[in-house]
């Protein structure tokens, strides 16, 4: 064994004790630290070494020169994008994936295998899916949305007696995929499954909303000469707001389509009694992505898909190979994602839910809408500001009152960003910026203080 292995070996305990001190430093710092510090100086680095330094040094090395350059992502201000922190359980069982090192692919060893069926019967429960949607973990809602549309693909094949996994997405002739507000996640998922970005037809919204306007998603089905895909959305990311997929699933009695619901975030509104009407019919989807690593609060990477339509999703991802076995009733996950070998995902969220069960993650749900009310009722008493949508949940988009320019508004942003972190939009055509609440940590004293920074960097902007 080279010696710097053999010294770290012989060290470990007292290495991973530096690794977890430095940690809690790290994590007791958190509310504190710039959230984000865009003036930073990000260390540059030089050729790699023959000669390493060894784990104590390096340790030391990245401390000094990359740590303080890290944002406060999974601290209680940082509102960018849809964020979520790690709960203790989760990075608990995040540490302990990595130590175990597992590759939950094959039933070869079941472990694995069973642990991570159990975590996805779990979070079936969670968002009120009845037993007839299979699960599966993935990276994040991007290869959740892109998992669920190959299976989409493949049923579009099933229509047309064809096998797109098989002779190619050229067997399908021209694919409709339609929808009121996609993700830009579905555009890249069209890209990679080679039915292509154009295949996304628009399909009006409800008036003054991000949600599709049934009647127009049923004339363009009644246009469409053909089976099609829906992507229905559940928490657009502008607005949170909600296609009602229950009257879009009726639709199926009278066309002919699969429906895809995109719930990255939304379907966490199944958790809170008052929102969960938000997400009534969710289970009728055809397959459903919801992300894991924003409102669970386990850390990145980690999502799950569900879909009634494990048959097809063999179909699709079957890894057939000698040493892997045959495919059963159950196939491995093996045949059933974009991945092969892969971590075991599961581990943080069986550790988050096991810890604080159904309730503990329905008051985090239920204090970041609160947190989002808070700001949102700040923004409305704000005449500098002014609300760009309502707060549906956890979103708060908003916009300057006199000359919402973007430039203006980043300028806004960039003010506030050692307070909170927001990232700009464009809704309903016009500059907005975003302040989404999905970490665990957010308290309404954060919610205040997030409120006076935003006020105070808008009253600060130059005309
Ligand atoms: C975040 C998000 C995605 C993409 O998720 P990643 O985890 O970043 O891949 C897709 N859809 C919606 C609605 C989202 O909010």
């Amino acid at each position: 064994m080279h010696p710097q292995l053999a010294t770290d070996l012989d060290h470990l305990p007292d290495l991973l004790e530096a690794v977890r001190k430095r940690t809690v430093g790290f994590l007791d710092g958190l509310a504190e630290r710039p959230v984000v510090d865009l003036g930073a100086a990000l260390p540059v680095g030089g050729p790699l070494a023959g000669a390493g330094v060894g784990l104590e040094r390096t340790l030391e090395e990245f401390a000094a020169e990359w740590e303080p350059a890290l944002s406060a992502s999974a601290g209680p201000r940082y509102l960018g994008f849809v964020t979520g922190g790690a709960t203790p359980a989760a990075l608990a069982g995040d540490w302990l994936t990595s130590a175990y090192d597992q590759n939950p692919n094959s039933s070869a060893e079941p472990a694995g295998q069973q642990l991570e069926r159990q975590t996805l019967g779990w979070l079936r429960e969670l968002f009120g899916l009845g037993p007839q949607h299979s699960g599966a973990f993935v990276s994040g809602a991007t290869m959740s949305n892109t998992t669920g549309l190959a299976i989409a693909r493949e049923w579009l094949g099933e229509q047309l007696g064809v096998s797109p996994a098989d002779q190619g997405v050229g067997v399908l002739g021209r694919v409709r995929v339609l929808s009121g507000s996609p993700h830009s996640s579905v555009g890249k998922a069209l890209s990679m499954l080679g039915l292509g970005r154009d295949a996304l037809i628009p399909v009006d919204r409800l008036a003054g909303r991000e949600a599709v306007d049934p009647a127009a998603l049923e004339r363009a089905l009644a246009a469409a000469d053909g089976p099609c895909i829906v992507v229905a959305n559940a928490g657009t990311v502008n607005s949170v707001d909600f296609d009602d997929l229950r009257a879009l699933a009726a639709l199926k009695e009278r066309y002919s389509f699969w429906l895809h619901v995109d719930g990255a975030f939304g379907a966490f509104a199944a958790l809170s009694p008052e929102h969960a009407h938000l997400v009534d019919g969710m289970d009728l989807a055809d397959s459903l992505c919801i992300d894991l690593h924003k409102w669970l609060n386990v850390p990145y990477d980690s999502a799950v898909q569900f879909t009634r339509r494990p048959d097809l999703q063999a179909r699709v991802f079957q890894n057939a190979a000698a040493y892997l076995g045959p495919l059963g009733d159950v196939p491995d996950f093996v045949h059933l994602t974009p991945e092969n070998s892969r971590r075991l995902r599961a581990l943080p969220a069986w550790f988050t839910l096991r810890a604080y069960g159904r309730d503990g993650h329905r008051e985090i749900v239920e204090r970041c809408v609160a947190g989002a009310r808070t700001l949102g009722a700040a923004v409305e008493a704000e005449p500098r500001l002014r609300l760009a949508a309502p707060v549906r949940l956890n979103v708060v988009c908003f916009t300057l009152t006199e000359a919402p320019t973007a430039q203006r508004l980043a300028a806004l942003a960039a003010a506030a960003a050692g307070e909170v972190f927001t990232t700009p939009t464009l809704y309903q055509g016009a500059p907005a910026v975003r302040a989404a609440f999905s970490n665990w940590r957010t308290g309404e004293e954060d919610a205040e203080r997030i409120a006076r920074a935003l006020i105070a960097a808008a009253a600060g902007l130059a005309d």
